[in-house]
């Protein structure tokens, strides 16, 4: 409260908040870590996995027992949230967050901040806020390197932000990624404090939102590189495009597709087929060098096959389909997929 412009009417503000982080990996736990001790009072935290050992070296809200255990990390993360703070109230959603219930959980928040692993699942969010009209602080890592944006391009009116300065992420990255093109944190690594610099950026900025002191907004593209320590900082004025399919033309191409209509069970055989979310060509040699600190893979019959730790064994053909086998559980090999392969 003795910070300047966080006095008693900015934390009333940060009390009646309510945050939805979605992704509970390293940067979700950074961010939900900063918006418990800043006092939002309500955290809905979403995602779909398990708590493995090989997080803790960067996943700061979970512990060794949660690993040995297997709790999921929205549950974990909410457990550690009530012990930061009781007076809390936290939602844990063990769910997969796809175009059916993207704009449930929007709806339900003032600001959506984004822990997330993979640009599909951006790009619905980045659809549901501007459609809904919230707020959406995009931020990824991997490797050394990491960005951060505030997408307020839903928000621009209310914020007094000119529209053309108020860019979705779509009219900075119109496109996804095509797959097996990017690094993935399970395929590149990710170093711990990179992504507790971009988490706490990304915290930073809801908090500013949430108090009522956008005016302290870094209305920029943001991005750090701890292997060449480097900061930079491109301005988003200008940066919103007329033609762009989210902000622009206003149609929510990734609310409509039916992603989870990517993932066919294959009757019978204890595997499920994952469609890329839009045509690829994959160079397999590249994506093999890639996995091969996650199993054993070899290229044969035109078809990249290995099996991965645990008991999934994973088969990518050129046109960026691939068969994981070891599981019928669509979220399972959707996950499996965008780890290995990406978007
Ligand atoms: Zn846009």
């Amino acid at each position: 409260m003795i910070l300047l412009g966080f006095g008693v009417a900015a934390q009333e503000r940060l009390a009646g908040a309510r945050a939805l982080v979605v992704g509970c990996g390293a940067l979700g736990c950074a961010a939900v870590d900063l918006l418990a001790r800043a006092g939002v009072g309500t955290l809905t935290l979403v995602d779909r996995d398990v708590v493995e050992l090989t997080n803790l070296q960067r996943q700061s809200l979970y512990v060794d027992a949660d690993a040995r255990a297997g709790v999921p990390k929205a549950e974990a993360a909410k457990r550690r949230v009530l012990a930061i703070d009781p007076a809390l109230r936290v939602h844990a959603c063990m769910e997969h967050l796809s175009a059916e219930n993207a704009e449930e959980f929007v709806r339900d928040c003032d600001v959506v901040v984004d822990g997330l692993d993979n640009y599909r699942t951006r790009y619905l969010l980045n659809d549901a806020a501007v459609k809904l009209g919230k707020p959406f602080i995009h931020a990824g890592a991997v490797a050394m390197r990491g960005t951060s944006m505030p997408v307020l391009a839903g928000v621009a009116d209310s914020l007094g932000v000119a529209r053309a300065d108020a860019p979705c992420l779509r009219c900075v990255f119109p496109e996804l990624p095509p797959a097996g093109e990017g690094e993935t944190c399970d395929t590149a690594g990710v170093f711990g404090p990179a992504v507790a610099v971009v988490g706490a950026h990304a915290a930073g900025q809801a908090i500013k939102l949430l108090a009522g002191r956008a005016d302290l907004l870094d209305r920029s593209f943001w991005s750090v590189d701890m292997e060449h320590n480097r900061t930079v900082r491109m301005p988003l004025a200008g940066a919103a495009r007329a033609e762009c399919p989210c902000c622009g033309a206003r149609r929510f191409e990734f609310l409509e597709d039916e992603a989870d209509g990517r993932c066919t069970v294959l009757c019978g055989r204890n595997a499920v087929q994952v469609r890329p979310a839009a045509a690829a060509r994959i160079d397999l040699v590249r994506l093999q060098s890639r996995l091969a600190s996650l199993g054993k893979f070899a290229i044969t019959d035109g078809l990249l096959v290995g099996a991965l730790e645990g008991s999934f064994e994973l088969s990518v053909f050129p046109d960026g389909r691939a068969i994981v086998r070891g599981t019928t559980d669509l979220v399972a090999a959707q996950g499996v997929y965008d780890r290995c392969v990406g978007e």
